[in-house]
């Protein structure tokens, strides 16, 4: 009937205790070492006896353990806890880096202040109220912070103290969420201390020094809410593999724009800006192309009015249009059809034949729908080749 022993005894794997109560598959000790899920840090997961532990929780002051299956114990027996290594020292590390991180954010963000934290086996999440605008280069100072931070070595201790006097420090960070979770029992609150670095409120289980975090790879920032700016990392393996594949895309790109690593960036705006200035001269050097072919079209004479007419291809049916009524000039009527896959016409007039009826008596002929004003329109999805909109234009 009491609180969970592990955070203030993170090292503790195994432990021997008296069962004090069973209720189908949940579970009740002396005491455990098993850490209950709050927070922001999930449970522990391990062996109790000879059954699995799948999940631990605090309900009302008692540290339940949900087991797998109907336990072979019972009331008054001594079981031997076990707790599974992997997970809790991920754990530990993964809270750790995000007291670590909360320190280097102190460096670099305004108002700053604890919106929330989680973690999960990919990755860990913390949420700062802050009014600082989060960028790239926000985002590499941190994550270079951190990791030196954890190559500083530095020690990280906790100590009960009053609720009144942690108030009084003003460097401690207060988890906004768990707060009154933290003060609900007593008017004592634990702080994790980060040394010469971080000072957090909080009940969860920590390492004892900096460095046993090992690299920590920051993953991105989202934002969560009003106010409140999410980075996301990992640690360990996810971290470990993050980077490599980080390093191979980075690679890539450089041998891609032939050039070194440290360029890159360099490299690949002068790259964008060339592909810019080409895409821009493609486009004039296009819109010549279509203004002499319009320009080159046959005229023909059509119930008394000179009509220029032709067909283009490669180009859609705005470009052409832009490209009719420029070339109209002096003529009275300028028709041409496209080409491509899904043929069109375009017709731009001086106004005396009506565009908008030339385009229907065309679909009219061979389906397909548009319209437009007397002095421009344009029709498409027409059913007929080029040649023989052309030809039906020229009876
Ligand atoms: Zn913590």
């Amino acid at each position: 009937m009491s609180s969970s022993l592990a955070p203030a005894n993170p090292t503790v794997r195994a432990f021997e205790t008296t069962v004090t109560d069973v209720d189908g598959t949940s579970v009740v000790l002396d005491e455990t070492y098993f850490y209950a899920e709050g927070g922001g840090q999930p449970s522990d997961r391990g062996v109790l006896g000879d059954t699995d532990v799948v999940h631990v929780r605090e309900v009302d002051g008692d540290v339940v353990h949900e087991l797998a299956a109907e336990p072979d114990f019972a009331i008054g027996d001594e079981v031997t806890g076990v707790v599974d290594d992997d997970y809790r020292t991920y754990c530990m590390r993964a809270h750790t880096a995000s007291h670590v991180l909360y320190g280097a954010a102190r460096h670099i963000f305004d108002d700053l202040g604890y919106g929330g934290f989680g973690i999960t086996d990919e990755k860990v999440r913390v949420d700062f109220q802050t009014t600082t605008n989060v960028d790239d280069a926000a985002l590499v100072e941190l994550e270079r912070l951190v990791n030196r931070a954890v190559w500083d070595s530095r020690d990280v201790s906790w100590e009960e103290i009053s609720v009144e006097e942690a108030r009084e420090r003003e460097e401690v960070a207060f988890n906004v969420k768990t707060e009154e979770g933290v003060f609900a029992e007593s008017d004592d609150v634990r702080i994790v201390t980060i040394d010469g670095w971080d000072w957090a409120a909080c009940g969860g289980t920590h390492v004892s020094n900096t460095i046993e975090i090992g690299p920590v790879e920051l993953l991105g920032r989202s934002n969560p809410g009003e106010g409140l700016t999410r980075v996301e990392f990992a640690v360990g393996p996810s971290a470990i593999d993050h980077r490599a594949e980080l390093q191979r895309s980075a690679y890539e790109a450089s041998s891609a724009l032939g050039s070194n690593l440290e360029e890159l960036g360099t490299v690949a705006a002068k790259v964008v800006d060339a592909r810019d200035e080409l895409e821009s001269e493609l486009t004039d050097l296009k819109s010549e192309v279509l203004a002499a072919r319009l320009a080159q079209f046959e005229t023909i004479e059509r119930n008394g009015v000179p009509w220029k007419i032709g067909s283009v291809a490669g180009f859609d049916a705005n470009e052409v249009g832009e490209a009719a009524k420029e070339v109209r000039g002096d003529t009275d009527v300028v028709v041409a059809v496209g080409e491509s896959s899904a043929p069109f016409i375009v017709v731009a007039s001086a106004g005396d034949v009506a565009a908008g009826d030339v385009v229907s008596e065309v679909t009219d002929e061979f389906g397909g729908g548009g319209g437009g004003s007397p002095t421009f329109a344009q029709g498409g999805g027409l059913g007929a080749s080029a040649d023989e909109v052309l030809a039906f234009l020229q009876n």
